[in-house]
């Protein structure tokens, strides 16, 4: 079983009330430490690594409002790279949640919005949806986004790239793309002899053009209808008798303390486990993002 197999596993597992669900790390040295892209919501907070049954030290976080990709060279993107060649990240996952804003998030909305905050609608760019980013399906969000990070050629090609939903109730990951998949079928185009490929290999970033921000024209609100148009069903709740009661949000952090109890060290001749917690289910005072 590949790591996000086993997370993912562990994961339902501990949804249904397995108690002694968890993780080693040590069996997946060569997956580790992995990467996540997720949205800002601060109800994610509490579920990060814990979710994914790692120590934080294996867990490299990155956050964008939405969990957004916009192309193959951009911002998200770039740290994504560096995160791999700096940091030694193995895996990539991106994982969106439900119950996302950005989702639910209009252009006209986001106008009267800007509004609110003193920014004239001359100073924003025509497609709001499109230079943002917002998507009507948070599915459709993860493919669009692991595709952009598969083609981008500063990933290379040893980098597992993973789609995963967070449900924000019941702390349930399902996979949207399995990265151990697309990576074994992916056919990278060749890299050139003279180094950097050419934007044009990319495809569908044709008219990308390095450090030019470009807006493209199109009608406001069209790009999340499109996105959303074909989204996959979703599947029946889960029935909450099946589910571990909820877990009181852990408390605040103290500057120097670590909320956490320290992960011990494995007996001889014992592998270390981390355990996952159960599922935390966010006070009904929680304020969302
Ligand atoms: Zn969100």
């Amino acid at each position: 079983m590949k790591l996000f197999e086993a997370i993912i596993d562990a994961n339902h597992r501990a949804v249904a009330g397995d108690a002694s669900a968890g993780l080693h790390p040590s069996e997946y040295a060569d997956s580790l430490p992995v990467i996540a892209l997720t949205c800002i919501d601060p109800r994610l907070n509490a579920f990060f690594p814990n979710v994914l049954a790692l120590p934080a030290e294996q867990f490299i976080w990155l956050r964008n409002a939405g969990n957004i990709i916009t192309s193959p060279l951009s911002s998200t993107m770039r740290s994504l790279a560096l995160a791999c060649a700096v940091k030694g990240g193995r895996e990539i996952a991106i994982i969106g949640h439900t119950d996302c804003q950005v989702a639910k998030m209009t252009a006209s909305v986001l106008l009267d919005r800007f509004k609110d905050l003193g920014i004239d609608r001359h100073k924003l760019p025509s497609n709001l949806s499109e230079f943002f980013g917002v998507f009507g399906s948070e599915r459709q969000n993860l493919i669009k986004a692991c595709d952009f990070v598969r083609g981008s050629p500063l990933i290379g090609p040893k980098i597992p790239v993973h789609g995963l939903l967070l449900d924000i109730e019941t702390g349930k990951l399902e996979w949207v793309v399995n990265g151990y998949e697309t990576w074994a079928s992916s056919a990278l185009p060749p890299e050139p002899a003279g180094g950097f490929p050419e934007l044009g290999v990319l495809g569908g970033f044709k008219d990308f053009v390095m450090g030019e921000m470009k807006f493209p024209h199109g009608k406001i609100g069209d790009s999340a209808a499109n996105i959303g148009e074909g989204a996959a069903p979703l599947p029946p709740p889960t029935p909450p008798t099946a589910l571990t009661p909820p877990r009181p949000v852990p408390p605040p952090v103290v500057p120097g303390q670590s909320p956490l109890p320290p992960i011990q060290p494995a007996a001889p001749g014992r592998r270390l486990k981390v355990p996952l917690p159960p599922p935390i289910r966010p006070g009904s005072n929680f304020r969302r993002g």
